[in-house]
Order: structure tokens, then C-alpha cells, then sequence
């Protein structure tokens, strides 16, 4: 009995527990008021299960992506149904996209919490002027509008090898994992066959690796979460506490009402079985604020709730880069945020112009940034930027920005998971055990 409900069929439970169990540990931490050097050296050797869970995970990251797209772009029976599959993606990718800036933009307009008293704002702006500053100088240094065309420009890498050895370029070995597929296609005969086979040899060694690290999620998650706990203070929530607040319901928005909706809807899933099938790639964002890092979790799981492999190696490695809702949502709340703190301090309003070029941006740069802890906060300087605000007043928020990271990551693989299902059920998958009645 005790060794059955130690077993992998359980592990969104012991996700759960570890989850439960890091919550307590650093608050038990927190409260026995150690010295700054012994709480330092816990935190140490606690993360270093957590930086092994994430390595581990990064490690099977490219060469996964790239077997898992060449396997499914090979397989897809024709031009046709790629240019289908692909299409209906993309479409979906920029729906739900539109659909979290704007609730992003509405609560940060009705709960306004940059629009504070003067004095606070000042304070706001004022502390940001010490420790931070030379940081946030090297942040925005150098950066400009120009920098969202390259992103574009960088997806066609000019040298495979070098491609294939950056995670954070994603983009680039989906470029390369896509025309490889595709032209598998044009082979005949026995070399068809061994290109295949390689493909899919490298797609089976790869899920089995995966399979095996994600059976020590629990210690990562514990180890990862623990660790943000102790170092984020709750103080520093205190000045930003209506900034996360508009943050958080917009997501829980996003999170809890728009996806499932869809998922009911277009999907013809029950939300509550999927999400059931799906916890630990959210659990696993959740506490890698990672998108790349979670993905192989991601694939596993939308597979484990019946998704097909043609569908899942597709639509996944892209969403985890190029469809993040939770981090267009928070683009939006924080460049609009930081706005309202400027229009307390100097009395200059955003127009309505601005606001929707602001959507405009955090759709485009969503689409761009890497799937990697902290992304947004680059796209956040390129937006303060393009609006002519102080980008070092992107240091306002850094204090409270893992844990938001967290919580977007988290968003941003449930809608990936979400349009794979409506993809699959639109390509006529079944989906048997978490489709509706
Ligand atoms: N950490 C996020 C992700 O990996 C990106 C971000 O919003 O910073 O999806």
C-alpha cells in the first residue's frame, strides 16, 4: 500500500506535498530569525537540489524540441495538414494572448494601483535610486525598438550546431527541427527510412530521459520554492501589495475562467479532469518560472491526458515559446503601473493611444522573450522605452517579480496546454478520459 502511493502514478500529490512542505520549511525558516549568514547558507544547500532539477530538465530541453518536431512535422501526412495544424495554432496562440493583455488592461485600470499619494510614490521612485541603479543601467543599456526585429531576424539561426547549444533560442531550433521534418518528407525509399528511425529513436530516448527526471519534480519543487520563499521578505510586498494584487486576479482571471471556458467550448473538455492531468507541468512552471525548463513536463502530461504525439510535439515546443498570456498580461499591468506611478510623480497621463500601443507591445514582445525566469522584464524596458518612461523604473517591481513569475509561468504553460487540447480535438482526437460527457 505505502510503496503504491509512492509510486509515479501519484506524483501530482507528492508535487503537492513538496509544495506544502517548502511553504512550511521556509516559513519556519523566517520565523526563528537566523543570522542573514546562516539563513544564507540554507537557502545554498537547498537550492542545490533545485538548480540539479532544472538542469536536468534544460538538458533534454533542445535536443527534445528538436526530435519531437521533426518526428511530428515528418509525420504529418501531407503539406496540408502541417499548414492546417500550424495555422489554427498560431490563430489560437494570438486569441488568448489578446484576451489576457485585455484583462491585464481593464483591472489595471479599475484598480489603478499605481495611483497612489505622492509621498508614496515618491518613496517608490526614491528607493530604487540606490543599490539598483547601476544594475538596472546595465539592464536598459543599449536596449531599443530595434531589438524586437531581431528577434525575428534571430529564429533563422546561421549556424545550426551553434543554434542547437542556446535554450534560450528556442525559436531557432524550431526553425531548424521544422525544414529537417519537412524535408524528411521528400525522401524516398530505405534513406527515408533510416531518417525516420533516427528521428525517432532520438524522440523515445529523449521522453524516457524525461520521464525519469520528471520523477524527482518533487524534491525540485520543494527545493526551488523553498528557496524564493526565504529570499523574497514579505515586506517587500507591502508598498507593491495593490500591484500584485491587480497581477494576481488577472491571472486567476485568465487562469480560472478564460482557459477553461475555452477548454469547455472549443475543446469539448471537462476543466477540472484536465487540469487534473495537467498539475504537474503547472506545479513544474510554477516553481521553475521557467516555460523552456517545464516543457518536456508539458508534453508528458498533455500526452498522459490523451493528446496524440503528431499534435503535442508540435503545438507545445512552440506555445512554450512564442505563447505566453500570463507574461503579455503582466507586461501590460506593470509598463501600465509604473505609467500611473510617472503620471502621480510628474502629472503626465498615458492617452488611450498609448495604452493600446502598450497591448500592441506586450503581444509582440510575448511572442519574442525566452522562456526563461525574469524574460518579461527585458520586453518591460523595451515597452517603458518605445513610451519615452524611465526604464530604470522597471526596478520598482523587481522585488515582487519572481514570485509573479512564478504564477505566469504557470499561466503561460496552462494556455499552451490548452490550445493543444482544442488542436487535437479539432484534428479529431478523442481525448477519452478528459473530454465532456
Ligand atoms: N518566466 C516566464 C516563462 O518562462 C517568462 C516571463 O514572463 O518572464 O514563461
Amino acid at each position: 500500500m505505502f510503496k503504491e502511493l509512492l509510486s509515479a502514478k501519484y506524483l501530482a500529490w507528492h508535487i503537492l506535498i513538496a509544495l506544502a512542505l517548502a511553504c512550511i520549511v521556509a516559513f519556519s525558516i523566517n520565523a526563528a530569525e537566523l543570522s542573514a549568514e546562516t539563513e544564507a547558507s540554507i537557502g545554498n544547500w537547498i537550492g542545490i537540489f533545485g538548480t540539479l532539477f532544472i538542469n536536468a530538465l534544460k538538458m533534454i530541453v533542445v535536443p527534445l524540441v528538436f526530435a519531437a518536431i521533426a518526428v511530428g512535422v515528418a509525420g504529418m501526412a501531407s503539406q496540408k495538414s502541417f499548414g492546417r495544424i500550424g495555422g489554427k495554432t498560431i490563430a489560437l496562440y494570438l486569441l488568448t494572448g489578446i484576451i489576457a493583455i485585455f484583462t491585464g488592461l481593464a483591472l489595471v485600470n479599475v484598480i489603478q494601483p499605481g495611483n497612489m499619494q505622492i509621498e508614496n510614490a515618491q518613496a517608490l521612485v526614491t528607493g530604487i535610486e540606490g543599490a539598483d541603479a547601476s544594475d538596472m543601467a546595465a539592464r536598459v543599456e543599449g536596449r531599443s525598438w530595434w531589438d524586437l526585429v531581431q528577434i525575428i531576424v534571430r529564429a533563422v539561426p546561421p549556424n545550426i550546431f551553434d543554434a542547437l547549444t542556446n535554450n534560450t533560442g528556442l525559436l531557432a531550433i524550431i526553425f531548424v527541427a521544422v525544414v529537417f521534418g519537412f524535408f524528411t518528407t521528400k525522401l524516398t525509399g530505405a534513406v527515408r527510412e533510416t531518417i525516420d528511425n533516427l528521428w525517432q529513436g532520438m524522440y523515445d530516448v529523449t521522453i524516457a530521459v524525461t520521464l525519469w527526471i520528471i520523477r524527482f519534480a518533487p524534491i525540485g519543487v520543494f527545493a526551488l520554492v523553498t528557496v524564493v520563499l526565504i529570499q523574497t521578505g514579505f515586506d517587500a510586498f507591502k508598498p507593491l501589495a495593490w500591484f500584485v494584487v491587480t497581477v494576481l486576479a488577472a491571472l486567476i482571471i485568465h487562469f480560472f475562467v478564460w482557459l477553461p471556458l475555452m477548454q469547455v467550448f472549443l475543446a469539448r473538455v471537462n476543466p477540472l479532469k484536465y487540469y487534473g492531468k495537467v498539475v504537474k507541468a503547472q506545479l513544474t512552471a510554477f516553481s521553475t518560472a521557467s516555460s523552456s525548463a517545464t516543457l518536456p513536463v508539458t508534453i508528458e502530461s498533455a500526452q498522459e491526458a490523451g493528446v496524440s504525439k503528431r499534435v503535442s510535439s508540435f503545438v507545445l515546443p512552440l506555445g512554450a515559446t512564442v505563447n505566453m498570456d500570463g507574461t503579455a498580461l503582466y507586461e501590460c499591468v506593470a509598463v501600465i503601473f509604473i505609467a500611473q506611478i510617472y503620471s502621480v510623480v510628474y502629472g503626465v497621463d498615458l492617452t488611450i493611444v498609448d495604452q493600446l500601443l502598450v497591448v500592441l507591445l506586450a503581444l509582440v514582445t510575448s511572442i519574442g522573450v525566452a522562456g526563461v525566469p525574469a524574460a518579461s522584464l527585458v520586453a518591460i524596458t523595451l515597452i517603458l522605452l518605445v513610451l519615452d518612461l524611465p526604464a530604470e523604473w522597471l526596478a520598482i517591481i523587481l522585488a515582487v517579480d519572481r514570485i509573479l513569475d512564478m504564477c505566469r509561468t504557470s499561466t503561460n504553460v496552462t494556455s499552451d496546454l490548452t490550445i493543444a487540447a482544442i488542436v487535437a480535438r479539432s484534428e479529431g482526437e478523442e481525448l477519452p478520459e478528459v473530454r465532456t460527457a
